[in-house]
């Protein structure tokens, strides 16, 4: 039986992003007009309503997050890092956290705590056994914050610092780090490129954010050489492209390593209607990806399985995508019907390309670079 652990908290929608021009910070001199932030509450309050209404909510375990500790951050991230963002969280009129298009509001240092601490509560549930698995349905953001960068509207790399938490804290020594964000997971590659003892694989589209980033020759440096797996997928690439990519890829890879934890970057803004990339997934692809990666964990980990919601930006879609994860991660069904399924129906039927094969391809000679892991696949 599964019990699936949930963590969420009102303070996440109030990490403030401000008045920007979709990406841009607004400038009315210049010409760009006030507006919303892209990475703006909308698409986490729908998703956290709905699997409410929906529900699903009574059938998991809530679990209350705490706020990560500057010493549990400096696992992961400079004290430079941690000390400019809180910094720029301390402006009353907000700041920006690095790269000029990460807003931090008044108080977000405290929320991006809370967002890393409320992974790692879920990964301690996890490695307690108090629950098999689990969603964090965090903001801000994580996977492309570097140890001492912010980047792409992440703060604090949450899925690293739980990462961390596991290995230091709760003896999960090995942990597999996959990432199906649309957006290359360039902040947690970077954290462990020379560490063979946590994988990183990203699935997302070729060249689209961080730029020039996320090929498939970035592959681990030193004792991590291996342990870094990219797959570039081209713009337009589907359901049939990313189940290539799982099973060519992500399966041979997790079942080579033997994971004792296996973390996701759970991004949703692959979808078909996600403003912020090109890729064609729609909610069906992410219920048959996630069955994949709980089969594999319950085949390697005993289940252990620890989401992290990253990106995702489609207000009225996401939640859909969300809860056909969800209820594949629970092992239950809310019964609700997607009234999108009909429209997305033909997207989906997208057969595999030569191009989308041929990238999958190349990523897939470079999992035999992993070491078949000496311990017994079952602990
Ligand atoms: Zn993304």
């Amino acid at each position: 039986m599964t019990l699936t652990g949930y963590v969420f908290h009102p303070e996440y929608l109030w990490h403030d992003t401000g008045t920007s021009a979709g990406l841009l910070p607004a400038n009315p001199p210049a010409g760009i007009q006030p507006g919303v932030h892209v990475e703006n509450p909308e698409a986490k309050r729908r998703t956290h309503e709905l699997i409410h209404a929906w529900g699903l909510l009574g059938e998991l375990a809530v679990i209350e997050p705490r706020r990560a500790t500057e010493a549990e951050l400096l696992r992961v991230h400079t004290l430079k890092h941690i000390q400019r963002i809180k910094a720029q969280s301390d402006l009353r009129s907000g700041g920006d956290a690095g790269d000029g298009f990460s807003p931090v509001g008044y108080g977000s240092y405290d929320i991006a705590r809370l967002a890393a601490g409320g992974l790692i509560e879920l990964v301690t549930a996890v490695a307690h056994g108090d629950i098999t698995n689990g969603y964090a349905l965090t903001r801000p953001p994580g996977h492309h914050a570097t140890a001492d960068q912010a980047i792409g509207f992440c703060l604090f790399n949450n899925v690293a610092v739980a990462a961390r938490h596991a290995q230091t804290e709760l003896g999960l020594a090995r942990i597999a780090v996959v990432d199906f964000d649309a957006h290359h997971g360039n902040g947690t590659q970077s954290i462990f490129y020379t560490d063979p003892s946590v994988l990183t694989i990203s699935l997302h589209q070729a060249n689209c954010f961080p730029p020039d980033s996320g090929w498939t020759h970035e592959n681990g440096d030193g004792d991590g050489t291996g342990y870094a797996v990219n797959v570039p997928l081209p713009p337009g690439t589907g359901h049939a492209g990313y189940l290539y990519a799982m099973n060519q890829v992500v399966l041979p890879a997790l079942d080579r390593f033997a994971p004792d934890l296996v973390l996701l970057a759970a991004g949703f803004d692959a979808n078909v209607f996600d403003p912020m990339a090109r890729q064609m997934l729609t909610a069906d692809t992410y219920r048959t990806m996630t069955g994949l990666l709980t089969d594999a964990a319950d085949r390697l980990c005993n289940g252990r399985l620890v989401a992290a919601h990253e990106g995702g930006y489609n207000p009225w879609y996401v939640p859909y995508c969300v809860r056909a994860f969800l209820e594949t991660l629970a092992g239950t069904t809310t019964g609700v019907t997607d009234p999108l399924a009909a429209v997305v129906a033909g997207y989906a039927v997208e057969p595999l390309s030569p191009q989308q094969q041929a990238v999958v391809d190349e990523a897939a000679d470079l999992v035999r670079r992993i070491a078949m892991a000496s311990t017994p696949a079952v602990r």
